[in-house]
């Protein structure tokens, strides 16, 4: 039987950095293209073909600094963001060669700074001002940063015990190891950032003290639990939560019921393959991914989909579960599903699923992981008082305002489904553009 900590080890980094030889061999690739469509194509526009230079040229700690400057969470995003649709995927070398492997070189140079503890910003003079920001993830970290910069006391409010959001907490460890975040939280502390973690606003603070006592609020919760599936057997033991157990591995802890188990998770966007591939590693025998629609609705990405496949995950579309069997000790058994269809586009474009009649069967499974989404911060939301759609928070699309003339909202709080990109870049693009608006309006509420 495999103990934790034969399964520790399945969960290091994958995918081996470079080297300094191969990250010179890869910079001198590249062309240093005029009006460089990667950096278009960047979500928080990096000077990619500066940053590689600076790499060519031997200056690391320059080409991290470029990197940096328009990315505070610049060394997860070298492992998370999808860079062949992003920059990669526009590379002009694409219709030669193979394009430059951005992503990796964006590693190279953030992860020598890292290793090399390297401080690469400093805070601007105060100016007297106080901002208070909910959650540490991208978009919070990111505009906490931009306005200790700009000389702003900034202090974020985070609920749980470590800072990062989404990249600590949420992303599996081989893909995004902790430390990785953890640095990032550590450059924007090195600005003097106070970061009261396992403070949760509504709870151990109030909303309207908040909205009180700073001059400007910025409300980046990003999104919360799974929710319920909404049938039958769901309290049964072996039914996880995608995003809880993610968070299990990435804190170190790797349960080892999963050893030569057959593992059903619910859903196909990022979570699902991450609590897929965590299945995996965690000693799983067989596991499959269970979806209502195709393969050409799935929200994961690309690179995710080959990621599971060549793990070795199965997938079955147009499946859905109906109930969940347990055994006489309360343990899930098995599953009764049933076929889907999917209907024309309707007015908003999109296929719904609908139930083949009479096409239930049964299928014996030992655990089940529930990935169908994120439920959002409702109580959160209304402590504030703002306007909201199903836990999106209404913004003005320019200024992220919210209705509460005080408080702005960033990431994934903002992106309703669907709409926007809610990717981590995209999140640390907004995170970004709050904190510039932010010193705008109370530049101009001084003069
Ligand atoms: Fe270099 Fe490709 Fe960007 Fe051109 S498009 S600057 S070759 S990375």
């Amino acid at each position: 039987m495999l103990s934790a900590n034969d399964l520790a080890k399945n969960f290091d980094e994958s995918k081996p950095s470079y080297n300094a030889q191969e990250a010179l061999d890869e910079a001198n690739r590249c062309l240093y293209c005029y009006d460089a469509p990667c950096i278009k194509a960047c979500p928080t526009g990096i000077n990619i073909p500066g940053f590689i230079k600076k790499i060519a040229s031997g200056n690391v700690k320059g080409s991290a600094t470029t990197i940096m400057e328009e990315n505070p969470i610049g060394a997860s995003c070298a492992r998370v963001c999808p860079t062949e649709e992003l920059c990669e995927g526009a590379c002009v070398l694409n219709h030669s060669t193979k394009p430059i492997m951005i992503g990796d070189l964006q590693r190279f140079a953030t992860d020598w700074a890292m290793k090399n503890e390297q401080v690469l910003f400093k805070a601007g003079e105060k100016n007297g001002k106080r901002i208070a920001v909910v959650g540490s993830g991208p978009a919070g970290l990111s505009s906490a940063r931009e306005l200790a910069r700009l000389g702003y006391a900034v202090t974020i409010f985070e609920a749980k015990e470590e800072a990062g959001g989404l990249d600590t907490h949420g992303i599996v460890p081989f893909r995004l190891p902790k430390d990785i975040s953890l640095w990032e939280v550590e450059q924007v502390e090195n600005l003097g950032v106070e970061i009261r973690t396992g403070t949760e606003v509504g709870k151990d603070i109030l909303a309207k003290d908040l909205i009180r006592d700073y001059d400007a609020v910025i409300v980046a919760v990003g999104m919360s639990k799974v929710p319920m599936l909404g049938i039958e057997g769901e309290d049964l033991a072996g039914i996880y939560d995608a995003i809880d157990l993610v968070e299990e591995v990435k804190n170190g802890n790797y349960p080892t019921e999963f050893v030569g188990k057959r593992v059903a998770v619910i859903g196909a966007g990022n979570t699902a393959i991450d609590g897929a591939t965590t299945s995996v590693r965690l000693g799983a025998e067989n596991v499959k991914i269970l979806y209502r629609r195709t393969e050409a609705e799935m929200s994961a990405y690309d690179f995710e989909y080959e990621f599971a496949k060549q793990d070795g995950v199965e997938f079955r579309w147009l499946v859905t579960p109906k109930r969940l069997i347990g055994d006489n000790s309360g343990h899930i058994k098995q599953m009764e599903c049933v076929r889907m269809e999917l209907t024309e586009a309707e007015s908003d474009g999109r296929k719904r699923p609908v139930e083949i009649k009479g096409s239930e069967f049964l299928m014996d499974v030992d655990i089940v992981i529930k990935a169908i989404g994120q439920t959002r911060h409702h109580q959160l939301i209304e402590a504030f008082g703002l306007e909201h759609n199903g836990g999106v928070v209404k913004v003005d699309p320019k200024t992220f305002l919210t209705s509460h003339p005080k408080v702005y909202a960033a990431g994934d709080v903002v992106f309703a489904k669907g709409v926007g990109e809610a990717m981590a870049v995209s999140a640390a693009q907004q995170g970004k553009e709050t904190a510039y608006v932010v010193h705008q309006q109370l530049k101009e509420s001084k003069e």
